[in-house]
């Protein structure tokens, strides 16, 4: 029942003039993106739209608590959507805001001091997944930059001063290129496949590298809301829990070394290689995650209030 509300109110979503989620070319996985295990049946559906009021299906696994869209876009769907602007056009339309990436986001200067600890003043050579120009800015700013290269499908934060590749991290060839950092910010949610982005980061690391990245806690972002679809979207592809991330490390050969948090949300995890010492598998909670996963559940099957509104707004645009 809520299903079929939730897809009645979708159709009347009123971003569906900026981007026609309807018709975009999509896909249904029959693998978990988090553990690769095969999906049995229907798996453990979460919402039926998302914040945009999309009809956007999001479902978890059972072994490794990854959420995901599933049917998502197919990747050159989603690559359009970078590449034409309409992913910012989307944010902007919604929030009322402009999404420029202009300003060093915290999350960069944190990872600046947190390098130098690991550091100190050796010559780095980093390689920053989707990165922008305020990333290249504020981390030549606070270490020695041996070399630098961002991948960027996009392309569009080609600037001065750095290398950018267009191309993504799963297409991405390094020619047995080495690196002593990889920085993946903001970006987490977009890869289609994080297991294999992390083998692939971490046969791109040297044999002390560290592979940088931060984490929005999906649980812990959509426990604070009235229901869990204000927190999902569907350009994320995949919300890994903490859960989640400690299968990813394990079977991608790499280890959490350290973690940091200001508000229990939006986490800062450096990791390395599992030869290399060995990491903390401390920063989650498993019976605590099935606890609020279940919640979740109770929550996203109740009516969701905004969706009146969105219901009204649309109604109201397409009378101007
Ligand atoms: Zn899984």
């Amino acid at each position: 029942m809520i299903a079929l509300l939730d897809k009645f109110f979708a159709r009347h979503a009123p971003l569906r003039r900026v981007f026609d989620y309807a018709s975009a070319s999509k896909e249904i996985i029959s693998l978990c993106p988090g553990c690769e295990s095969v999906l049995s049946g229907e798996g453990e559906a979460l919402c039926n739209s998302d914040r945009y009021g999309y009809p956007t299906r999001t479902q978890w696994c059972p072994h490794c608590h990854m959420i995901f869209v599933n049917p998502r876009l197919t990747s050159e769907c989603y690559g359009r959507l970078y590449d034409e602007g309409i992913y910012r056009a989307i944010i902007s339309a919604f929030s009322g805001k402009t999404d420029g990436h202009i300003l060093p986001q915290k999350r960069i200067i944190r990872l600046v001091s947190l390098l130098k600890e690991q550091f100190g003043e050796k010559p780095l050579s980093i390689l920053n997944i989707g990165g922008t120009r305020a990333d290249y800015d504020a981390l030549k700013a606070g270490l020695q930059v041996k070399d630098y290269l961002c991948i960027n499908p996009g392309g569009e934060e080609a600037g001065c001063g750095y290398k950018v590749e267009k191309t993504t991290i799963e297409d991405f060839n390094s020619q047995g290129r080495l690196f002593d950092v990889v920085c993946l910010f903001g970006t987490l949610n977009h890869l289609l496949w994080p297991l294999r982005s992390f083998k692939k980061i971490e046969s791109l690391l040297s044999s002390d590298g560290v592979f940088a990245f931060d984490d929005k806690d999906p649980i812990a972002k959509m426990l604070s809301m009235r229901h869990p679809a204000g927190a999902l979207q569907f350009d994320h592809a995949v919300y890994p829990t903490k859960y989640t991330l400690s299968h990813m490390f394990r079977d991608s050969g790499l280890s959490c070394l350290s973690y940091d948090t200001d508000n229990q949300r939006v986490f800062f995890f450096l990791a390395g290689k599992i030869t290399a010492g060995a990491g903390k598998q401390d920063f989650f909670d498993v019976e605590q995650e099935k606890i609020s996963l279940q919640l979740l559940k109770k929550r996203a099957s109740k009516i969701r209030p905004k969706l009146f509104l969105q219901l009204f707004l649309s109604f109201l645009r397409r009378s101007v």
